[in-house]
């Protein structure tokens, strides 16, 4: 964690300075341009991956640069994980029901992307998450 203070305190800085270090302490996301899935599946059948092994998944991410749908870190398999470092995709959207949150997996910030619509119909996690 940064201090978030020390420009506050500095009242020999120009604002221009004041406000270049008020976007460095405060974490953004500069890959929003790689979101190239905006409008979210109706519904999804579960982690692709584990679909094709037939192992559980407990709950759900969709990648916002190409729609591969993975499970989560919580997941024996944290395939959303997987498929992010394998294709340098950065940015994850929560699939699961009322969660609206994105993570960005290179800045390691989370954020709401409201460019992101639509709400993801998935099926119960095999583990009961
Ligand atoms: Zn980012
Ligand atoms: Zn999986
Ligand atoms: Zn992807």
């Amino acid at each position: 964690m940064r201090a978030l203070g020390s420009c506050v305190l500095d009242p020999g800085a120009s604002d221009d300075d004041r406000r270049a270090r008020v976007i460095e302490a405060m974490p953004a996301c500069t890959h929003l341009d790689q979101v190239l899935v905006t409008q979210l599946p109706d519904a999804v059948a579960g982690c692709e991956d584990c679909l094709l092994t037939g192992d559980p998944w407990l709950h759900l991410r969709i990648c916002l640069q190409c729609g591969h749908v993975g499970c989560c870190d919580d997941s024996p398999n944290r395939h959303a994980t997987t498929h992010s470092q394998a294709s340098d995709h950065p940015i994850i959207r929560s699939l699961e029901p009322g969660e609206q949150w994105s993570w960005c997996y290179l800045d390691e910030v989370v954020m709401r992307i409201p460019e992101v619509r639509g709400e993801t119909r998935i099926p119960p996690s095999p583990l009961g998450g």
